[in-house]
């Protein structure tokens, strides 16, 4: 691809600094300006080489942008997109790295005067780390990367962004907005609930005299991992696909209802058939592609 002569990063933590060093090391961008709030994480990531320079304000750093990047929660879509609205060049182009889609693409109809510049876009590739500090060239390598046009997406904006996330190291994977909120809410959102809820029903019990994290072990700590990514970034993500999340809530109360079943009934099969299944389906994904990651 010919290189990003000026990439704006909004929200310069793991994901969006990792996308700049990814590019970077790919050679594929000429400068980066970082954005956010906090004066010193944003001193961290130009001192780390995450970006060259770097603002507080959004409509400055984007009047002159080729490509601008959100890799904000995703509560703070509507005031970043308002805030760049006027200050857009015609010529640039809009992308994305958050986890819900449907939700991108309405706050980017709301406020963005071109939102068929808009390519909304979700790597599947992370961590529970946070921040400039987080950041990672190697991050995206050889996962997937969602993206999710409109029927009216700018044929060369989305071929742009197609580049971008495939100059990261990612494979790309097209689909509805709505598509991939359903898939995402059952694979990564739905787990994400369980293990807050999990952690937070085992600490509901630890007293002053016992302590059930005393005797938590590897699968414990394998299980509740994801229990210890950034609140408000989960606080937002559910909020903005609430309705699959709930569905697969629904679908995965109904599997807990069934095993609390088979054990009120002692019913050794049936809790042998669901740890098979459930074993075999994992092993099948595992082997598959799972074992990658
Ligand atoms: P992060 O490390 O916390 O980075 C978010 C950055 O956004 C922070 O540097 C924060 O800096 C900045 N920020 C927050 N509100 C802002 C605002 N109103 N204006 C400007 N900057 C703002 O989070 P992340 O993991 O990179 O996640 C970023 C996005 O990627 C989220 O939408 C998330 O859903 C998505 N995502 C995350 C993962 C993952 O595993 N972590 C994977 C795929 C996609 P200040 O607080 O200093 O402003």
């Amino acid at each position: 691809m010919n290189p990003i002569q000026h990439l704006v990063v909004i929200g310069t933590g793991l994901i969006g600094g990792s996308v700049s060093l990814a590019l970077k090391r790919a050679g594929v961008v000429k400068r980066v300006t970082g954005v956010g709030r906090s004066r010193e994480n944003l001193v961290l990531a130009q001192q780390l080489g995450v970006v060259d320079s770097w603002t507080h304000d959004v409509a400055e750093a984007v009047s002159d942008a080729d490509v601008v990047l959100l890799s904000v929660p995703m509560s703070a879509y509507e005031s970043v997109f308002s805030s760049m609205a006027d200050h857009l060049p015609a010529r640039c182009v809009v992308t994305d790295a958050g986890s819900t889609k449907q939700s991108a693409v309405a706050a980017a109809k709301k406020f963005l005067p071109h939102p068929e510049r808009f390519i909304a876009a979700h790597p599947i590739a992370g961590t529970e780390q946070s921040g400039a500090a987080a950041a990672f060239a190697e991050l995206f390598d050889h996962r997937l990367c969602i993206i999710t046009p409109e029927f009216d997406s700018d044929a060369d904006a989305l071929e742009l962004v197609k580049q971008m996330w495939e100059q990261t190291g990612s494979s790309i994977e097209v689909m509805d907005a709505s598509q991939h909120d359903e898939f995402l809410a059952s694979v990564s959102h739905l787990p994400h609930l369980a293990a807050f809820a999990l952690v937070n029903a085992v600490a509901k019990q630890a007293t002053a005299e016992q302590d059930p994290f005393q005797f938590a072990a590897g699968g414990f700590r394998d299980f509740t991992r994801i229990a210890s990514s950034s609140p408000e970034m989960w606080r937002d993500i559910s909020l903005c696909n609430r309705a699959a999340l709930l569905h697969q809530i629904e679908l995965f109360q109904a599997e807990l209802n069934g095993l609390r079943d088979a054990l009120v009934a002692g019913d050794e099969n049936r809790l042998f058939n669901e740890f098979s299944a459930a074993r075999d389906a994992r092993e099948n994904w595992l082997a598959g592609h799972g074992e990658d990651l």
